[in-house]
């Protein structure tokens, strides 16, 4: 459960890294399928495929977004070569 409220203070930027994509990714990780929906096809996720769970940095949306592992790889090709 993520029901802390953190306050929104604009500390420094210790991270410099770009990574190729057009939004901000604080962290990726892959996982069994909890049945959320998948944010580049929008059919939930089975238990027995494999979801990718992207969060984006809170200065943008704050919110993650899941993929299946396929449709993880079509979204991150498209981002990279769509700047
Ligand atoms: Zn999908």
């Amino acid at each position: 459960m993520n029901t802390q409220m953190q306050s929104d203070t604009a500390g420094p930027a210790e991270d410099e890294r770009q990574p190729p994509v057009p939004q901000e990714v604080l962290r990726t990780w892959a996982g069994r399928g909890t049945g959320a929906q998948c944010s580049l096809c929008g059919r939930s996720i089975q238990v027995q495929e494999v979801e990718y769970e992207i969060e984006l940095a809170p200065s943008g949306t704050g919110r993650s977004l899941y993929f299946h592992f396929d449709c993880y790889r079509t979204w991150d090709a498209q981002s990279q070569r769509g700047i």
